[in-house]
């Protein structure tokens, strides 16, 4: 199996660019052997190296990343990770009560999972922190959105807290939204922060992380994986692919997995008259009550007091996105902060990105042994912060043999569906995102 493509990451990952540089890890220079490989060092790679260094312990664990750790989807992300269901399809993120409940499970085990790492491994508080988030509305239909959301977790014994104007205004410092609802199981992150830590502490148990080494091909030979970087390659018997959408640069899943690229703003660092004006709390976070709406984050801490918007989606499934591109949506960012943020007028943008996400049609993750030693730990629907921590943690058991109920749900769930011819795909999928966005109104 050739890589077809590699990953390309546009524009800058700002959470990493924010805190202090540090050396990279080696990259791969030679021939070498590990008892385990994991290739890709994103949610769902650091999750499966941790799992299995918990399962085998002494065991040698590789980890193969094309770029830099945190410069890739999981360091360019809104930091979000969502315990109950969150399904981006919907017009409320619920689904249907069984599979939400399964979510729930799945979700808030991989974010005990991540909350444990941070303390393992002596994480600074920013990097995680389990103070919930809100979804915020800013019209009618959102606020319904909400109640209606709201209802669903009571019928999934979920508590939530609807929140009103003022409410929101004391926690966001903005007026332009009419209500919220709080949900108290979410932890945000410094996306980076945390995906540093997280390879940290797997170095300092030993795990080999080489970063700008990706693999190029994977073939098995007498038995055995090998992965080839440009400059050396790994033996391994046993194999984890934690790559997300490019498990297809691979030749696997060929025709199911929908490549999305969504996009993200940080505005330079506020000054202490700007974190005057705009008051509310210090770091928050709002997703949108309407799924194509927009995400906010404020944040403060090493990397200074900045604020992330994030919106719109595309549907490129060439996993690339031009420059023009950012800017272009850049504008998109501009006016949801405007009209969000009247006070910090003049405050820039700093850092503007894209990154992408993969869908499948029917929801479920590209997770299991796909070749004989060669697992899947992709396809995360938009929301890897959790599910790609989950699908990682699940592949290390699998491939251990390990049985747990967490496997068997994963192992229930359905393959990744088929999707319609590509050029129908292409045009399907970005009629819908465009005609949601359009619905989505001043929730974008
Ligand atoms: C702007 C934005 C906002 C988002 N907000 C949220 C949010 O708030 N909450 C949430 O849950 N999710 C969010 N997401 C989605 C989330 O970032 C992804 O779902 C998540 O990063 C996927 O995790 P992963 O580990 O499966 O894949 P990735 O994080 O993409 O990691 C895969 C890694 O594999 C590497 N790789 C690929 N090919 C190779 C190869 N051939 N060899 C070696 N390495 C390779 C890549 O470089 C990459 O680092 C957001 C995404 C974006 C872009």
């Amino acid at each position: 199996m050739m890589a077809k493509r590699l990953p390309k990451d546009p524009g800058p990952a700002a959470w990493n660019e924010i805190l202090p540089s540090v050396d990279p890890y080696p990259s791969l220079s030679a021939r070498t052997t590990a008892d385990w490989l994991v290739i890709g060092a994103g949610f769902a790679g650091l999750a499966a190296a941790r799992r299995l260094s918990q399962i085998c312990p002494g065991d040698q664990i590789a980890v193969l990343e094309a770029s830099r750790v945190a410069h890739g989807p999981a360091g360019r992300n809104s930091g979000v990770m969502v315990d109950l269901p969150h399904d981006l399809a919907s017009d409320d993120y619920g689904g249907q009560s069984d599979s939400d409940r399964v979510q729930i499970t799945q979700n808030r085990a991989a974010i005990d999972f991540a909350w444990d790492a941070m303390k393992e491994y002596g994480a600074p508080d920013e990097a995680m922190r389990r103070v919930g988030k809100v979804n915020g509305a800013a019209t009618k239909k959102g606020t319904r959105h909400n109640r209606e959301y709201a209802e669903h977790l009571l019928n999934l014994g979920e508590r939530s807290e609807l929140l009103d104007a003022a409410q929101m205004r004391d926690l966001t410092g903005s007026e332009f939204y009419e209500s919220g609802l709080f949900t108290p199981g979410a932890a945000i992150l410094q996306p980076a922060l945390f995906i540093r830590s997280f390879a940290a502490g797997l170095v300092s148990n030993r795990v080999r992380i080489y970063e700008n080494s990706p693999a190029v091909s994977l073939n098995r030979e007498h038995g055995v994986w090998v992965a080839k970087t440009p400059q050396g390659a790994v033996h391994a018997p046993k194999v984890i692919l934690a790559v997300n959408g490019h498990a297809e640069s691979f030749g696997l899943y060929a025709g199911r997995l929908m490549h999305v690229f969504t996009y993200a703003s940080m505005t330079r660092t506020l000054t202490s008259d700007e974190i005057a004006r705009l008051g509310g709390e210090p770091n928050w976070a709002a997703t949108p009550s309407d799924p194509m709406g927009t995400t906010v984050r404020r944040i403060s801490g090493i990397g200074g007091d900045r604020i992330v918007i994030r919106n719109r989606f595309t549907f490129d499934p060439m996993m690339e996105v031009s420059d023009t591109r950012i800017r272009d949506v850049g504008r998109n960012h501009d006016r949801s902060f405007a009209s969000r943020f009247p006070m910090l007028k003049g405050v820039d943008m700093e850092y503007r990105w894209g990154g992408r996400l993969c869908l499948s049609w029917n929801g479920v993750p590209a997770f299991g042994e796909v070749k004989e030693d060669l697992y899947a730990a992709c396809c995360q629907n938009g929301l890897g912060t959790t599910k790609g921590t989950f699908g990682g943690m699940m592949a290390a058991e699998l491939a251990t043999g390990l049985k747990s109920d967490g496997l068997s749900s994963i192992l229930d769930q359905d393959a990744p569906k088929r999707l319609p011819p590509a050029p129908l795909a292409s045009i399907g999928a970005t009629a819908q995102i465009r005609y949601r966005e359009w619905m989505a109104g001043r929730e974008l």
